[in-house]
């Protein structure tokens, strides 16, 4: 490991006086990540979902390139530019119906607090300042800011740490209806999940501005899966007790679930939309928080102004590269890919729910998942990843693949092998 790093550079998550090893890395193209001591690791993660092309993309460089001899980057405050404009375009294009307004903001975290902000200023605007909280469901992720952090499951998100300073926030139970798992009927898990829902709901309705969550895929706090039928009911919810409904689809935006949104397979479209990470093929950081007609007028009510306005908003490096990604996405065969990647991840990964450490096999789109009974140990399954050419990082009790949609199958296969070796690690 580099010397100078491992005492003087905070990494994610990590002691700094004692942290988890890294490995450093010296270049990457195609789904191959290269150390800087020669090794080639065929990557399982996409970067955290962001690398949905592939490192090193020629498409991507080129239009980085271009850019940046015209102009990297300028203020937004009183200048636009066409990369900004047409990318604009293309989401409100892409995005569910109805999502027509677009703040730029440089990461997941600023898009979700961006969201909160216009939900809150929406009840402020309307006379209700009293709608000030958020509603959320257990088991999610949002981001490591603030606001973010105060709608992220309490437990797993740490709130311990910061009591007192965060927010108080109204969470609902996670849902525990399973993605497929349908129906609405008396005995059915979706109407038990709903329920407890609009129990929250109803109790509090008075004081919340929005319900905000993570459609089908709870990401980072437990890549779990959840019913569409749970999804469009808690739309539902919220259209009945006129409250806000915002997703977050920073993680699943972009194709990771099989459709273009995750919003997609409950067929609903929120007030107000999230959307970071692939959108500019995992090359530079950027964000985007999009609104309906509904928040637009609300907020605007009397004068009202969104009060954001980030340095690097609208950078035209990031929105040139993210016109270039979601071009090659469209045009490509992004939906067979990831029909071809789940196909693979299912008969791959199926052969491990047998196994004495596992707790739980789950794929949907192009992420598959092992949940183990206990925690994994991350420095020592990360080095047997390693040692066998992969990149793949667990976390808490989650072994979980998200290449990039261009893997092949044969890397898809190498990918599902190596996790033999790690979950035998559990046994010892
Ligand atoms: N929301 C979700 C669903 C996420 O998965 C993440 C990042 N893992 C974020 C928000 C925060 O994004 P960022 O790390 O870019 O701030």
């Amino acid at each position: 490991m580099n010397e100078y790093d491992r005492r003087h550079v905070w990494h994610p998550y990590t002691s700094i006086t004692d942290p988890l090893p890294t490995y450093e890395v010296a270049g990457a193209s195609g789904v191959r990540i290269r150390l800087a001591d020669g090794r080639e690791l065929v990557d399982g993660m996409s970067s955290w979902w962001c690398a949905i092309h592939g490192y090193n993309h020629p498409v991507l460089n080129e239009a980085l390139r271009a850019q940046s001899e015209a102009f990297s980057h300028v203020m937004f405050g009183g200048f636009t530019h066409a990369p900004a404009t047409e990318l604009a375009r293309r989401l409100v294009d892409m995005t569910p119906d109805g999502l027509e307004y677009v703040f730029f903001s440089d990461s997941g975290s600023v898009a979700v607090e961006v969201a909160i902000k216009m939900a809150i200023q929406y009840w402020h605007a309307l006379g209700r300042p009293e709608r000030h909280e958020l509603l959320t469901i257990r088991g999610g992720y949002h981001g490591d800011t603030f606001g973010a952090m105060s709608v992220c499951d309490p437990v797993t998100g740490m709130h311990g740490i910061f009591t007192g300073t965060l927010p108080k926030q109204r969470f609902a139970p996670k849902p525990m209806a399973r993605f497929g798992e349908p129906g609405v009927g008396a005995n059915s898990g979706v109407r038990a999940d709903l329920e407890a829902l609009a129990s929250v709901l109803e109790a509090h309705v008075g004081t919340i501005a929005a319900l905000i969550l993570e459609p089908i895929v709870q990401g980072a706090g437990g890549m779990w899966f959840y019913s569409a039928d749970y999804l469009r009911g808690a739309a539902e919810l919220c259209r009945e007790h006129d409250t806000l409904l915002v997703f977050d689809e920073i993680a699943t935006g972009f194709g990771r679930t099989g459709t273009l949104f995750a919003a997609e397979h409950a067929g609903v479209s929120p007030d107000i939309l999230c959307v970071g990470k692939a959108m500019t093929g995992g090359v530079m950081s950027m964000a985007a928080t999009i609104a309906n007609d509904r928040v637009r007028d609300g907020l605007s009510r009397d004068g009202g102004v969104l009060m954001h306005g980030p340095t690097f908003m609208g950078n035209a490096l990031a929105c040139s590269v993210a016109n270039a990604s979601i071009d090659l996405l469209m045009n490509g065969p992004w939906q067979a890919n990831v029909q071809r990647i789940e196909a693979r991840l299912r008969a791959g990964l199926e052969c491990y729910r047998s196994h004495e450490a596992v707790a739980d096999v789950r794929c949907l789109g192009a992420i598959g998942v092992v949940e183990t009974k206990s925690p994994v140990n991350v420095a020592e399954m990360q080095k047997v990843f390693v040692d066998q050419g992969v990149w793949i990082r667990p976390f808490d009790h989650l072994v979980y693949l998200m290449p990039p949609y261009i893997t092949t199958d044969e890397d898809l296969d190498t990918l599902c092998e190596a996790i033999a070796p790690a979950l035998d690690l559990l046994l010892s």
